[in-house]
């Protein structure tokens, strides 16, 4: 049921990050046979596969690709998002450090099917290790003449702002300007980095396409469910007792992911809640973790699939505690444009600060609720609406928690 290996298969092998070992390994055929393929072909095999992105938002790649309009003539970018930075969520790291060369495979497949000659692979600031690996593989590919002959990568490091992994935000950040999202439409196919249309795609996305190229799309579909295919990187942390990264089909459910993959909870041992899609997924509370782990049955199950980061809560564990330190993050990391999210982050944070130190009102927690509710949806980029998924959460599914720490 956890399916095959296809993104860790090397990651056993210490040479894995250089030329010599991926193209021992078939690398860089996918990308042979992809300069065969017109480009309408690879975004159709692309869009039958199922392969949806794996950053948070979980939307359809090819249908992306696709909205690049017919008719431009001008330049096209393609953009890889490795600001990997949603709490919960490390396995980009992984990929960009165990196998740089898969990133750069799959950037030439992607570039031919939008017909792009320049890519950025925006790194994040605190990843040393990965940007020197990437860097490194980026020049063997260019020596060796997969990279420099019509189609360039550019690597950017960012400077440690969570915001910049939001994908307008990452745009402006590239630009050279603060990293604040802009407002959609217009959407970045259309026009994106320095007013060119622009395809921002995850690194395990990417990292996809040569498996796709090589062996099809019906294969890849196979993997998942209906409306997803493959496999995907669940990065597994808190009260289990093997954390780490694991790949496995999107259609494993999170008591799998739990109990198989990570051998079971510490602490306790009893669970009481998880998150299954980073930190801005909605808390799931352990008598609903019977559910697939694809996009749709996580969304199903009114939370989301988000970046695969699945945090795991024992009964020992202050559910009040750990809001306030999520409410925490989200006050701190708020790019304070919009007022609802720059206002209301910073309120929360504090209240619930209150309530975990006994301080706290009786009414506390309709406010929370309410101020939540009132600012989803109204905001320039998911931000907010990514931290009103746990402030409501939380809050409902453990509000006896809470009222225990209220003075009456
Ligand atoms: Fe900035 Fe928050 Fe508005 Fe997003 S929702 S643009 S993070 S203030």
């Amino acid at each position: 049921m956890t399916g095959e290996r296809t993104l860790t298969r090397n990651f056993h092998r210490p040479d894995a990050h250089t030329l010599a070992a991926y193209r021992g390994t078939g690398g860089y055929t996918a990308w042979e046979k992809a300069q065969t393929m017109e480009p309408a072909a690879i975004t159709e095999e692309v869009k039958k596969s199922n392969l949806r992105g794996l950053g948070g938002a979980g939307f359809p790649t090819g249908m992306k690709w696709s909205f690049i309009p017919k008719n431009h003539t001008g330049p096209v970018y393609l953009v890889i998002n490795a600001d990997e930075g949603e709490p919960g969520t490390f396995k980009d790291r992984y990929l960009l450090e165990r196998d740089p060369h898969a990133l750069i495979e799959g950037m030439l497949i992607a570039a031919r099917a939008i017909r792009s000659a320049v890519g950025f692979v925006y790194i994040r600031g605190e990843y040393v290790e990965p940007w020197r690996r990437f860097s490194a593989a980026a020049r063997e590919a260019t020596d060796a003449g997969y990279l420099g002959r019509g189609f360039d990568v550019v690597v950017h490091r960012g400077a440690g702002a969570y915001i910049c992994g939001e994908e307008t935000g990452l745009i402006s950040s590239l630009e050279g300007r603060k990293g604040w999202p802009k407002l959609k439409p217009p959407f970045p196919a259309i026009k994106g980095a320095f007013g060119a249309p622009t395809i921002v795609n995850n690194v395990e996305t990417i990292c996809h396409l040569p498996h796709i190229i090589n062996r099809g799309a019906g294969w890849f579909a196979s993997l998942g469910t209906k409306t997803q295919g493959g496999t995907r990187m669940y990065s597994v942390s808190g009260r289990v007792k093997r954390p780490g990264v694991y790949e496995a089909s999107v259609a494993i459910t999170l008591r799998q992911v739990i109990y198989d993959l990570a051998e079971g909870v510490t602490g306790n041992g009893r669970l009481k809640a998880v998150v299954p899609g980073g930190s801005s997924a909605a808390i799931l509370r352990a008598d609903e973790i019977d559910v697939t782990m694809d996009v749709d049955g996580l969304k199903n199950a009114g939370t989301m699939a988000g970046s695969a980061g699945v945090i795991v809560m024992d009964e020992t564990v202050s559910i009040p505690e750990a809001l306030m330190v999520v409410a925490r993050f989200y006050a701190h990391e708020s790019c304070g444009q919009c007022t609802p999210c720059r206002e209301s982050t910073g309120w929360i944070y504090k209240i619930t600060e209150r309530i975990v130190e006994g301080r706290g009102r009786k009414e506390d927690l309709d406010t929370v609720l309410d101020v939540a509710r009132r600012g989803a949806g109204t905001t320039i980029c998911a931000f907010y609406d990514g931290a009103v998924g746990p402030y409501i959460s939380y809050i409902e599914k453990f509000r006896d928690e809470f009222e225990a720490l209220i003075p009456k």
